[in-house]
């Protein structure tokens, strides 16, 4: 179940214009030289005004560029403001966030949401699925049964596992500088794993990413996490030095 090469995903959120290209190449850059990580791993979520400028511009491509969030609708419509997958994959991006907990506050449901990752598949974006409980859920006992039914309402049952990973975030943990008991993550992650597997009957494990405040200091915490597949960063992800500074500290 395990795996070496860990996944780092930047969410740059509603950050970035043209002159913040120099972040995407540093760490373009960074991943070209250090034989640690796995170049297909290290993938930047930029905002859609940026996604074809900066896929143009990086000439050589030792990371992957992806985006937020796209419309349900899979290719054109009249949906004034939106963007679809189709369009987002024109554009460059070969990943998609999907579910963020900033979104679902804004009144995504989880049947939205399946609309939302059945069209990016379709557009053959790799997804990243988000999940996660509120710091009410988790007063309440409700972790466990709140990010089961994320993933089984959300999923299709033969859901493309090269296409998707899932990325759990505690709510309470995003952009808070409060990070889960690591042995209390340890179990989430493997939950999730075994979760999807029986509900999803699937062969193989799905990849399970954490997110919420992770930064250079912290993340040697959550190497001892085995069944990890990596980490979803956001804030951190705005500067190229702490973005190579998480990777470098935890392969440290
Ligand atoms: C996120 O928004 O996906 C996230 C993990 O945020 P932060 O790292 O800033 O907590």
């Amino acid at each position: 179940m395990t795996n070496k090469f860990k996944y780092f995903i930047g969410n740059w959120k509603m950050f970035g214009d043209i002159g913040s290209f120099k972040i995407v190449s540093k760490i373009n850059q960074y991943a070209y030289k250090d034989k640690k990580v796995n170049k297909k791993k290290i993938v930047l979520c930029v905002p859609n005004t940026l996604i074809h400028f900066y896929n143009k511009k990086l000439k050589k491509k030792y990371i992957s560029l992806g985006v937020q969030n796209c419309h349900s609708n899979e290719k054109y419509g009249s949906f004034t403001g939106s963007v679809s997958a189709s369009m987002l994959k024109k554009a460059g991006a070969q990943h998609v966030i999907i579910g963020h907990s900033e979104n679902r506050s804004e009144g995504e449901t989880n049947q939205l949401l399946k609309k939302k990752v059945n069209s990016a598949i379709n557009q053959k974006l790799n997804v990243i699925f988000c999940i996660g409980e509120t710091h009410k859920d988790k007063k309440l006992g409700k972790t466990f049964s709140i990010i089961r039914n994320q993933m089984k309402e959300t999923l299709n049952k033969q859901i493309n596992l090269k296409k998707i990973i899932l990325a759990y975030e505690p709510v309470w943990a995003i952009g808070s500088n409060k990070i889960p008991k690591i042995n209390e993550l340890n179990i989430i992650i493997n939950f999730i794993k075994k979760t999807f597997k029986k509900n999803f009957k699937s062969k193989k494990y799905p990849k399970v990413l954490y997110g919420g405040s992770i930064g250079p200091k912290n993340i040697k915490l959550f190497a001892s996490i085995n069944e990890i597949d990596g980490f979803l960063v956001g804030g951190a992800s705005q500067s190229s030095k702490k973005f190579i500074d998480i990777i470098k500290n935890y392969y440290k």
